[in-house]
């Protein structure tokens, strides 16, 4: 088992890297992710603060000899940008964090997955946002832009999301799926119970993700 969205103290998280990657060394996980906030929000990741926390990945990763990789969450703003520090992450998630509705709200992923470099669509139609008008007709345009683009869609134990009425559209396609607790503090690490659940059942031609 793997948990690819966890945030930190280096971001609006409660646990530190050493506690990361503690906790991620007692559940016996595979990899664990940190992929604090960006710079779109006062709290979030700068560069100077990217190269802190990976002098204290890398320590923590020989200490407990766990796997942690070096992420982002960015929000993807109205016009479907991000915000990037100048730093070489091992992967980009790229989320919605507003309440935004119906057209709009596909129109601002597939301009960022269009435009920008990322690799994960972070918890897509999330309900903790709002979200509850998902029009079949796009969510299928998303499911093909996705699987053409080689972008992983992110199944969010937090949030819940996607619903299977999306779900139900990624069966047999050769997809790329991530599974993340986002978690905020130590005890949601490596809770992906939701996510692991729905992947079986939804993700049956699906790869897992992996930067
Ligand atoms: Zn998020
Ligand atoms: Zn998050």
């Amino acid at each position: 088992m793997l948990d690819m969205h966890v945030h930190s103290t280096y971001s609006d998280g409660s646990a530190t890297i050493d506690d990361i990657a503690r906790k991620a060394k007692e559940l016996g996980l595979k990899a664990v992710a940190v992929v604090d906030h960006s710079v779109e929000l006062y709290f979030g990741l700068t560069e100077a603060k990217a190269k802190q926390r990976q002098i204290e990945i890398d320590n923590a990763s020989s200490l407990y000899g766990v796997k942690i990789y070096s992420g982002i969450e960015c929000s993807i703003d109205g016009a479907g940008e991000i915000i990037l520090p100048d730093f070489d992450f091992e992967f980009v998630i790229a989320s919605i964090h507003e309440f935004v509705y119906g057209r709009n709200y596909y129109e601002r992923i597939l301009r960022c997955i269009e435009k920008n470099e990322i690799d994960v669509i972070g918890h897509p139609f999330s309900k903790l946002f709002g979200f509850d008008d998902n029009i079949p007709e796009m969510d299928r345009k998303l499911v093909d832009m996705a699987e053409q683009l080689g972008i992983a869609i992110e199944l969010n134990s937090s949030h819940r999301s996607p619903s299977d009425s999306f779900l139900e559209l990624c069966r047999d396609r050769k997809l790329i799926y991530s599974i993340g607790s986002d978690a905020h503090d130590l005890s949601k690490i490596g809770d992906v119970g939701w996510s692991v659940e729905k992947a079986k059942r939804y993700m049956t031609r699906a790869k897992l993700f992996s930067p």
